[in-house]
């Protein structure tokens, strides 16, 4: 049997537990329009050089938080309840 665990207070509770509920977290960058012109003058070429280059250097989990994450958690009822009713609520925050 799939026991699962509640990641915000640690309950435990079966695959089928009416209490289980699923949250998915997206997180990505919100881009706004390109301003074209302001990259008229830019050296295409050596800017893409060097993009490459950071990327080559980079640890691949920290570019790809920097791009889009999409994290998923199971979660209690009552700690469904407390993540509606606060979902942005900072770590010293009941
Ligand atoms: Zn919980």
């Amino acid at each position: 049997m799939i026991r699962y665990e509640c990641d915000r207070c640690g309950l435990r509770m079966s695959a089928n537990d009416p209490r289980r509920f699923i949250v998915k977290m997206e997180v990505y960058a919100a881009a706004g329009p390109v301003d074209l012109d302001a990259y008229a003058e830019i050296d295409h070429r050596k800017e893409l050089a060097d993009v490459l280059k950071d990327l080559a250097d980079a640890d691949p989990d920290e570019v790809e938080d920097q791009t889009y994450r999409l994290l998923r958690f199971d979660v209690c009822n009552t700690c469904r309840r407390a993540l509606l009713a606060s979902p942005l609520s900072r770590p010293d925050e009941p």
